[in-house]
Protein backbone atom coordinates (compact mmCIF):
# COMPACT_ATOMS: atom_id res chain seq x y z
CA UNK A 1 0.00 0.00 0.00
CA UNK A 2 2.61 1.85 0.77
CA UNK A 3 4.52 1.71 -2.39
CA UNK A 4 1.39 2.69 -4.53
CA UNK A 5 0.51 5.82 -2.30
CA UNK A 6 4.10 6.76 -3.17
CA UNK A 7 3.25 5.73 -6.64
CA UNK A 8 0.04 8.24 -7.02
CA UNK A 9 1.82 10.63 -5.01
CA UNK A 10 3.26 13.69 -6.98
CA UNK A 11 6.50 13.02 -6.34
CA UNK A 12 6.49 10.25 -9.18
CA UNK A 13 7.67 7.49 -6.76
CA UNK A 14 9.89 9.18 -4.80
CA UNK A 15 9.52 7.64 -1.15
CA UNK A 16 9.91 9.83 2.34
CA UNK A 17 11.93 8.34 4.92
CA UNK A 18 10.38 9.53 8.42
CA UNK A 19 12.69 11.98 9.29
CA UNK A 20 11.19 13.70 5.85
CA UNK A 21 14.82 13.03 4.20
CA UNK A 22 13.85 12.06 0.27
CA UNK A 23 15.19 8.68 -0.11
CA UNK A 24 15.46 6.16 -3.48
CA UNK A 25 12.25 4.79 -4.35
CA UNK A 26 11.40 1.41 -2.92
CA UNK A 27 13.09 -1.22 -5.25
CA UNK A 28 10.16 -3.78 -5.24
CA UNK A 29 8.91 -4.38 -8.64
CA UNK A 30 6.48 -2.22 -9.42
CA UNK A 31 7.95 0.88 -8.41
CA UNK A 32 11.07 0.50 -10.39
CA UNK A 33 8.23 -0.58 -13.56
CA UNK A 34 6.94 2.78 -12.55
CA UNK A 35 10.58 4.92 -12.13
CA UNK A 36 11.79 2.74 -15.44
CA UNK A 37 9.15 5.17 -17.85
CA UNK A 38 10.41 8.45 -19.13
CA UNK A 39 7.27 10.07 -18.17
CA UNK A 40 8.28 9.63 -14.70
CA UNK A 41 12.51 10.49 -15.79
CA UNK A 42 10.94 13.77 -16.87
CA UNK A 43 9.32 14.62 -14.10
CA UNK A 44 12.23 14.03 -11.69
CA UNK A 45 13.05 16.67 -9.58
CA UNK A 46 16.64 17.04 -9.08
CA UNK A 47 19.58 15.10 -10.22
CA UNK A 48 19.50 12.54 -7.39
CA UNK A 49 15.97 11.12 -8.18
CA UNK A 50 17.30 11.01 -11.59
CA UNK A 51 20.60 8.98 -10.42
CA UNK A 52 18.60 7.07 -8.58
CA UNK A 53 15.26 6.38 -11.11
CA UNK A 54 18.42 5.79 -13.61
CA UNK A 55 19.65 3.14 -11.21
CA UNK A 56 16.23 1.00 -10.77
CA UNK A 57 15.81 1.17 -14.48
CA UNK A 58 18.85 -0.15 -15.07
CA UNK A 59 18.03 -3.35 -12.91
CA UNK A 60 15.13 -3.75 -14.12
CA UNK A 61 16.01 -3.70 -17.86
CA UNK A 62 18.40 -6.34 -17.07
CA UNK A 63 15.42 -8.77 -16.19
CA UNK A 64 13.71 -11.09 -18.53
CA UNK A 65 10.65 -8.69 -18.61
CA UNK A 66 13.52 -5.81 -19.50
CA UNK A 67 12.54 -6.27 -23.69
CA UNK A 68 9.16 -4.71 -22.77
CA UNK A 69 10.25 -2.05 -20.40
CA UNK A 70 12.77 -0.73 -23.36
CA UNK A 71 9.79 -1.35 -25.91
CA UNK A 72 7.32 0.53 -23.69
CA UNK A 73 9.81 3.62 -22.98
CA UNK A 74 10.57 3.69 -26.75
CA UNK A 75 6.36 3.84 -26.94
CA UNK A 76 4.63 6.03 -24.55
CA UNK A 77 4.45 9.59 -25.77
CA UNK A 78 6.55 11.84 -24.58
CA UNK A 79 5.03 14.42 -22.71
CA UNK A 80 5.62 15.62 -18.83
CA UNK A 81 2.58 15.70 -16.68
CA UNK A 82 1.93 19.17 -15.54
CA UNK A 83 -1.17 18.93 -13.24
CA UNK A 84 -1.74 16.93 -10.36
CA UNK A 85 -4.67 15.31 -11.88
CA UNK A 86 -2.23 13.93 -15.02
CA UNK A 87 0.37 13.17 -12.89
CA UNK A 88 -2.00 10.71 -10.96
CA UNK A 89 -3.20 9.21 -14.41
CA UNK A 90 0.57 9.16 -15.70
CA UNK A 91 1.14 7.48 -12.73
CA UNK A 92 -1.83 4.95 -12.90
CA UNK A 93 -1.13 4.10 -15.93
CA UNK A 94 2.34 2.85 -15.54
CA UNK A 95 1.28 0.53 -12.26
CA UNK A 96 -1.33 -0.73 -15.10
CA UNK A 97 0.91 -1.27 -17.96
CA UNK A 98 3.63 -2.61 -15.37
CA UNK A 99 1.09 -4.82 -14.06
CA UNK A 100 0.46 -6.17 -17.73
CA UNK A 101 3.70 -6.25 -18.71
CA UNK A 102 4.76 -8.93 -15.57
CA UNK A 103 2.16 -11.15 -16.97
CA UNK A 104 2.75 -10.54 -20.53
CA UNK A 105 5.25 -13.31 -22.45
CA UNK A 106 8.75 -11.77 -22.99
CA UNK A 107 10.16 -11.25 -26.00
CA UNK A 108 11.98 -14.25 -26.49
CA UNK A 109 8.64 -16.48 -26.16
CA UNK A 110 6.99 -14.13 -28.56
CA UNK A 111 9.89 -14.71 -31.25
CA UNK A 112 10.02 -18.50 -30.32
CA UNK A 113 6.07 -18.75 -30.88
CA UNK A 114 6.07 -16.69 -34.40
CA UNK A 115 10.01 -18.68 -34.93
CA UNK A 116 11.61 -15.87 -35.57
CA UNK A 117 14.97 -14.87 -34.39
CA UNK A 118 15.55 -11.70 -32.11
CA UNK A 119 17.26 -10.06 -34.46
CA UNK A 120 14.31 -9.64 -37.32
CA UNK A 121 12.53 -8.88 -33.95
CA UNK A 122 14.12 -5.73 -33.70
CA UNK A 123 14.44 -5.05 -37.15
CA UNK A 124 10.70 -5.03 -37.44
CA UNK A 125 10.16 -2.87 -34.38
CA UNK A 126 12.67 -0.32 -35.27
CA UNK A 127 10.87 -0.26 -38.94
CA UNK A 128 7.80 0.37 -37.47
CA UNK A 129 9.20 2.96 -34.88
CA UNK A 130 10.83 4.66 -37.78
CA UNK A 131 6.89 4.77 -39.04
CA UNK A 132 6.17 7.36 -36.30
CA UNK A 133 8.76 9.91 -37.23
CA UNK A 134 7.05 12.48 -38.88
CA UNK A 135 8.28 12.67 -42.95
CA UNK A 136 7.65 15.99 -43.95
CA UNK A 137 8.13 16.77 -47.86
CA UNK A 138 7.26 19.96 -50.47
CA UNK A 139 5.66 19.92 -53.84
CA UNK A 140 4.37 22.41 -56.00
CA UNK A 141 1.30 21.48 -57.24
CA UNK A 142 -1.49 23.44 -59.50
CA UNK A 143 -5.25 23.52 -58.99
CA UNK A 144 -7.58 25.51 -61.27
CA UNK A 145 -4.25 28.08 -62.64
CA UNK A 146 -2.87 28.35 -59.37
CA UNK A 147 0.80 26.93 -58.76
CA UNK A 148 1.49 26.36 -54.84
CA UNK A 149 3.77 24.65 -52.66
CA UNK A 150 2.37 22.61 -50.18
CA UNK A 151 3.83 20.45 -47.58
CA UNK A 152 3.05 17.00 -47.19
CA UNK A 153 3.50 14.72 -43.15
CA UNK A 154 3.69 10.94 -43.62
CA UNK A 155 2.89 11.00 -39.74
CA UNK A 156 2.12 7.39 -39.40
CA UNK A 157 0.88 3.48 -41.58
CA UNK A 158 -0.13 0.30 -40.07
CA UNK A 159 -1.72 -3.05 -41.66
CA UNK A 160 -5.32 -2.64 -42.18
CA UNK A 161 -6.80 -7.03 -42.46
CA UNK A 162 -10.21 -6.34 -43.98
CA UNK A 163 -12.92 -8.69 -46.03
CA UNK A 164 -11.07 -7.71 -49.09
CA UNK A 165 -7.67 -8.66 -47.98
CA UNK A 166 -5.15 -6.78 -46.32
CA UNK A 167 -3.94 -3.14 -47.06
CA UNK A 168 -1.62 -0.22 -45.62
CA UNK A 169 -3.81 2.45 -44.33
CA UNK A 170 -1.16 5.90 -44.30
CA UNK A 171 -1.97 8.86 -42.23
CA UNK A 172 -0.97 12.13 -43.90
CA UNK A 173 -1.60 15.07 -42.91
CA UNK A 174 -1.36 18.17 -45.68
CA UNK A 175 -1.13 21.80 -44.89
CA UNK A 176 -4.45 22.67 -46.93
CA UNK A 177 -7.79 23.37 -45.40
CA UNK A 178 -8.55 19.44 -45.45
CA UNK A 179 -5.40 18.34 -43.29
CA UNK A 180 -6.01 14.83 -42.78
CA UNK A 181 -5.62 12.61 -45.35
CA UNK A 182 -5.86 8.57 -45.14
CA UNK A 183 -4.76 6.29 -47.90
CA UNK A 184 -5.68 3.02 -48.20
CA UNK A 185 -3.14 1.28 -50.29
CA UNK A 186 -2.84 -2.69 -51.67
CA UNK A 187 0.92 -3.12 -52.43
CA UNK A 188 4.32 -3.57 -50.96
CA UNK A 189 5.89 -1.17 -48.79
CA UNK A 190 9.68 -0.67 -49.46
CA UNK A 191 11.11 -0.73 -45.54
CA UNK A 192 13.71 1.57 -46.63
CA UNK A 193 11.27 4.85 -47.91
CA UNK A 194 8.39 3.49 -46.91
CA UNK A 195 6.03 3.87 -49.68
CA UNK A 196 4.12 1.79 -51.83
CA UNK A 197 5.94 -0.28 -54.63
CA UNK A 198 3.52 -0.05 -57.37
CA UNK A 199 4.39 -2.48 -60.02
CA UNK A 200 2.36 -1.91 -62.94
CA UNK A 201 4.05 0.12 -64.57
CA UNK A 202 1.31 1.35 -67.29
CA UNK A 203 -1.12 2.00 -64.72
CA UNK A 204 -2.17 3.19 -60.83
CA UNK A 205 -5.76 2.42 -60.24
CA UNK A 206 -7.30 4.81 -57.68
CA UNK A 207 -10.19 6.61 -56.11
CA UNK A 208 -10.73 9.45 -54.23
CA UNK A 209 -12.93 9.06 -51.54
CA UNK A 210 -14.87 12.35 -49.98
CA UNK A 211 -15.45 11.01 -46.39
CA UNK A 212 -18.70 10.29 -45.39
CA UNK A 213 -18.99 10.00 -41.86
CA UNK A 214 -23.05 9.07 -41.46
CA UNK A 215 -22.91 6.50 -43.86
CA UNK A 216 -19.59 5.33 -44.00
CA UNK A 217 -19.25 4.94 -39.96
CA UNK A 218 -22.60 4.67 -38.50
CA UNK A 219 -24.31 3.33 -41.75
CA UNK A 220 -26.78 5.86 -42.65
CA UNK A 221 -28.74 3.89 -45.50
CA UNK A 222 -29.16 7.71 -47.35
CA UNK A 223 -26.23 7.29 -49.10
CA UNK A 224 -24.39 4.90 -51.13
CA UNK A 225 -21.02 5.97 -49.45
CA UNK A 226 -20.23 2.92 -47.52
CA UNK A 227 -20.81 0.29 -50.59
CA UNK A 228 -18.95 2.35 -52.94
CA UNK A 229 -15.89 2.18 -50.36
CA UNK A 230 -16.10 -1.65 -49.95
CA UNK A 231 -16.75 -2.23 -53.40
CA UNK A 232 -13.90 0.22 -54.96
CA UNK A 233 -11.64 -1.96 -52.05
CA UNK A 234 -13.07 -5.01 -53.46
CA UNK A 235 -11.82 -4.05 -57.04
CA UNK A 236 -8.67 -2.70 -55.82
CA UNK A 237 -7.89 -6.33 -54.27
CA UNK A 238 -9.06 -8.07 -57.65
CA UNK A 239 -6.73 -5.67 -59.74
CA UNK A 240 -3.78 -6.89 -56.96
CA UNK A 241 -2.89 -3.19 -56.69
CA UNK A 242 -4.24 0.58 -56.22
CA UNK A 243 -5.30 2.84 -54.07
CA UNK A 244 -7.90 4.68 -51.78
CA UNK A 245 -7.40 8.50 -50.74
CA UNK A 246 -10.32 9.36 -48.44
CA UNK A 247 -10.24 13.00 -47.10
CA UNK A 248 -12.48 12.52 -43.85
CA UNK A 249 -13.10 16.78 -43.89
CA UNK A 250 -14.68 16.47 -47.22
CA UNK A 251 -17.66 15.60 -45.71
CA UNK A 252 -20.72 16.25 -47.04
CA UNK A 253 -18.82 17.54 -50.57
CA UNK A 254 -16.91 19.76 -48.68
CA UNK A 255 -19.45 21.79 -47.14
CA UNK A 256 -18.73 19.91 -43.41
CA UNK A 257 -20.11 17.30 -41.48
CA UNK A 258 -22.54 20.07 -39.83
CA UNK A 259 -23.49 21.57 -42.99
CA UNK A 260 -24.17 17.28 -44.25
CA UNK A 261 -26.01 16.78 -40.75
CA UNK A 262 -28.34 19.87 -41.40
CA UNK A 263 -28.95 18.46 -44.89
CA UNK A 264 -30.00 15.15 -43.73
CA UNK A 265 -32.68 16.60 -41.24
CA UNK A 266 -33.97 18.72 -43.61
CA UNK A 267 -34.70 15.72 -46.20
CA UNK A 268 -36.13 13.28 -43.14
CA UNK A 269 -38.12 16.56 -42.56
CA UNK A 270 -39.24 17.36 -45.94
CA UNK A 271 -38.68 14.39 -48.40
CA UNK A 272 -36.37 16.73 -50.22
CA UNK A 273 -33.23 14.82 -52.36
CA UNK A 274 -29.54 15.55 -51.35
CA UNK A 275 -29.42 18.43 -53.74
CA UNK A 276 -32.63 20.01 -53.04
CA UNK A 277 -31.68 19.94 -49.26
CA UNK A 278 -27.91 21.36 -49.50
CA UNK A 279 -29.25 24.11 -51.47
CA UNK A 280 -31.75 25.10 -49.21
CA UNK A 281 -29.57 24.98 -46.22
CA UNK A 282 -26.97 27.01 -48.58
CA UNK A 283 -29.38 29.19 -48.97
CA UNK A 284 -29.06 29.22 -53.24
CA UNK A 285 -24.35 28.88 -52.33
CA UNK A 286 -22.23 26.75 -53.24
CA UNK A 287 -22.89 23.12 -52.45
CA UNK A 288 -19.70 21.29 -53.20
CA UNK A 289 -16.47 22.81 -52.04
CA UNK A 290 -13.76 20.17 -52.42
CA UNK A 291 -10.50 20.76 -54.26
CA UNK A 292 -8.22 17.74 -55.07
CA UNK A 293 -4.50 18.96 -54.94
CA UNK A 294 -3.27 16.92 -51.84
CA UNK A 295 -4.07 14.07 -53.89
CA UNK A 296 -1.39 15.74 -56.15
CA UNK A 297 0.55 16.11 -53.03
CA UNK A 298 -0.27 12.32 -52.38
CA UNK A 299 0.47 11.03 -56.14
CA UNK A 300 4.09 12.88 -55.66
CA UNK A 301 4.88 12.06 -51.92
CA UNK A 302 4.56 8.29 -53.58
CA UNK A 303 7.08 8.69 -56.02
CA UNK A 304 4.33 7.81 -58.92
CA UNK A 305 5.74 9.27 -62.12
CA UNK A 306 3.69 10.96 -64.45
CA UNK A 307 4.44 8.63 -67.36
CA UNK A 308 1.73 6.23 -65.27
CA UNK A 309 -1.32 6.24 -66.65
CA UNK A 310 -4.35 7.13 -64.03
CA UNK A 311 -7.18 4.85 -63.83
CA UNK A 312 -10.08 6.32 -61.57
CA UNK A 313 -12.44 4.46 -59.74
CA UNK A 314 -15.37 6.91 -59.71
CA UNK A 315 -18.51 7.72 -61.48
CA UNK A 316 -18.09 11.85 -61.05
CA UNK A 317 -15.97 13.08 -63.83
CA UNK A 318 -15.32 16.66 -62.06
CA UNK A 319 -13.15 14.76 -59.68
CA UNK A 320 -10.44 14.17 -62.57
CA UNK A 321 -9.73 17.66 -63.53
CA UNK A 322 -6.87 18.29 -61.28
CA UNK A 323 -4.54 15.32 -62.99
CA UNK A 324 -3.62 16.64 -66.27
CA UNK A 325 -3.23 19.80 -64.47
CA UNK A 326 -0.48 18.74 -62.78
CA UNK A 327 1.19 16.28 -65.80
CA UNK A 328 -0.92 12.85 -64.98
CA UNK A 329 -3.44 11.52 -67.34
CA UNK A 330 -6.23 9.81 -66.76
CA UNK A 331 -6.39 7.15 -69.32
CA UNK A 332 -9.49 5.31 -67.80
CA UNK A 333 -12.58 5.10 -65.71
CA UNK A 334 -13.52 2.72 -63.70
CA UNK A 335 -17.58 2.86 -62.40
CA UNK A 336 -17.81 1.84 -59.05
CA UNK A 337 -22.09 1.27 -59.09
CA UNK A 338 -23.78 0.59 -56.34
CA UNK A 339 -27.21 -0.93 -56.99
CA UNK A 340 -29.55 1.23 -56.05
CA UNK A 341 -32.53 0.20 -53.29
CA UNK A 342 -35.26 1.93 -51.70
CA UNK A 343 -33.19 4.26 -49.42
CA UNK A 344 -30.52 5.38 -52.28
CA UNK A 345 -32.64 5.44 -55.48
CA UNK A 346 -33.74 9.44 -54.83
CA UNK A 347 -29.83 10.25 -54.12
CA UNK A 348 -28.44 8.46 -56.90
CA UNK A 349 -31.15 10.28 -59.24
CA UNK A 350 -30.53 13.47 -58.10
CA UNK A 351 -26.56 12.92 -58.45
CA UNK A 352 -27.21 12.24 -62.06
CA UNK A 353 -29.66 14.86 -62.46
CA UNK A 354 -27.68 17.51 -61.27
CA UNK A 355 -24.14 16.87 -59.88
CA UNK A 356 -23.12 15.28 -63.48
CA UNK A 357 -22.50 11.74 -62.25
CA UNK A 358 -22.27 9.40 -64.30
CA UNK A 359 -24.38 6.31 -65.26
CA UNK A 360 -25.68 5.64 -61.35
CA UNK A 361 -28.98 3.93 -62.61
CA UNK A 362 -27.44 2.39 -65.51
CA UNK A 363 -28.66 4.82 -68.64
CA UNK A 364 -25.56 6.47 -69.64
CA UNK A 365 -21.98 6.15 -69.43
CA UNK A 366 -18.65 8.18 -68.64
CA UNK A 367 -17.17 7.85 -71.63
ZN1 LIG B 1 -22.42 9.40 -47.87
Amino acid sequence: MEIKSNILGNDFGRSRSEDGNHQPADTTLQNALGLASPNSMLSMRGHGDFVAANKLRQSVLEKDFGDYLRAYAEWIPRTTPVTNSERSIAAKTRIELAKEAINLPSISEICERRKICQKNMEKIMSVIRRSLEVDSRDYEVSEAGISKKMTIERRGLGILNTKHGKFWQYDFHINDCWEKYSVIVKAEIDHGTLRPIFTNPEELVMRIDSGCETGQVFSDLTCECRQQLHLALEKIANIGEGMVINIPRQDGRGMGLSFKLATLWLQDALGVNTVESATMVSCGGPIDKRTYAGVICILKYFLVPCSRKINLATNNPKKASIFPENGYQITEFTPVLVEPDEHTVEHLKAKQQYLGHKNLLGNDSLQ
